[in-house]
């Protein structure tokens, strides 16, 4: 067994984000054409407002306009119709985003179905979604995209490779596993109602953990040398009293067995947003016509 890779994803987010400010920058430089991310927020959830915080952030540093849109926890669904609407027809936004979750009294697939999929940064629309899994070109979910291309980072070739992804959710789950798919793994899915998960994924050359279970995945699910990405932010209170965010993977036993490993934080998390841009540069050009980037 060799020594364990971990996979520093700050650190190739970062590279991300700076290419697609130099690519932004060129765009503008060329053709006076800013890429805008509009962001849609309804409550006051804290979690949810860092998120959106840290987007924006992104984006203004990488010469993305951002557009912050804020909303009530009570606001009605036609409300939120309607303001999605009206971004669909501004000219200056090229990705909507809408945070999720969404409260109880708002249909959060009938919100993701109104945005444009030309605008869909996030890539859930319906459309988006059956073009992902039919092969064809379209905007691959942030996390999903993250996920596959810190695992290229340790993998020449994922064809051939057992994959098993902890959770079935639309936004991490189940696009992950069109993508590993398209990549030629063979992707098991595994979730509340599987039986003998630690037997399945002690089978997998890959494993992905996105149940939202704090420390989850043991040191006895892993088979040696595996490729672990741990996709987990769960909020739990430190030894020292303080809050603190944890993986689904217990690190520290599981980095002892695995081949390769994201830290949380630090893996998975950064490339989201590295991806989110990305995705926003890309609907600014195919809006347009203009050829995608090389990235
Ligand atoms: P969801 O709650 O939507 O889905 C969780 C999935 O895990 C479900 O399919 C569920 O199964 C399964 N699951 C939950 N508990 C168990 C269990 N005990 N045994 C087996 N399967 C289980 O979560 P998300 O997909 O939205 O997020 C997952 C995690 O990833 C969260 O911690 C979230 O914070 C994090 N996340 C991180 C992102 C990042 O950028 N790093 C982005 C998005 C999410 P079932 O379907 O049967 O209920």
């Amino acid at each position: 067994m060799g020594r364990t890779n971990v996979i520093d994803g700050s650190k190739l987010a970062a590279a991300l984000r700076q290419r697609v400010g130099e690519i932004a920058a060129q765009l503008h430089r060329e053709t006076g054409i800013m890429p805008g991310l509009a962001t849609v927020l309804v409550g006051e959830d804290p979690a949810s407002q860092v998120y959106i915080r840290s987007k924006g952030r992104a984006c203004t540093a990488s010469g993305i306009a951002a557009f912050d849109i804020r909303f009530p926890l009570d606001v009605a669904e036609r409300r939120l119709v309607a303001e999605v609407e009206r971004l669909n027809r501004d000219g200056r936004i090229d990705g909507i985003l809408v945070q999720l979750p969404l409260p109880a009294q708002i249909d959060a697939q009938r919100i993701i179905s109104v945005i444009d999929p030309a605008k869909d940064v996030d890539g859930f629309h319906p459309f988006n979604i059956g073009r992902l899994w039919s092969g064809l070109p379209t905007m691959v979910p942030c996390t999903p995209q993250g996920c596959l291309r810190l695992l290229r980072t340790v993998h020449d070739e994922l064809s051939g490779a057992d994959a098993v992804i902890l959770g079935r959710s639309n936004i991490v789950g189940k696009p992950l596993a069109a993508l590993l798919v398209a990549a030629n793994c063979t992707v098991t899915m595994v979730h509340s109602r599987t039986k003998d998960i630690p037997d399945i994924c002690r089978r997998a050359d890959i494993l992905i953990a996105a149940a939202g279970r704090p420390r989850m995945v043991g040191a006895g699910w892993i088979k040696p040398d595996a490729s672990v990405i741990d996709v987990g932010i769960n909020p739990v209170v430190g030894p020292d009293g303080r809050n603190r965010v944890v993986g689904d993977v217990d690190y520290e036993p599981v980095a002892a067995i695995a081949g390769a490993i994201t830290p949380v934080p630090g893996g998975v998390g950064p490339m989201t947003i590295a991806c989110l841009l990305l995705n926003t540069l890309l609907a600014a050009c195919r809006r347009r016509g203009l050829p995608d980037p090389l990235l």
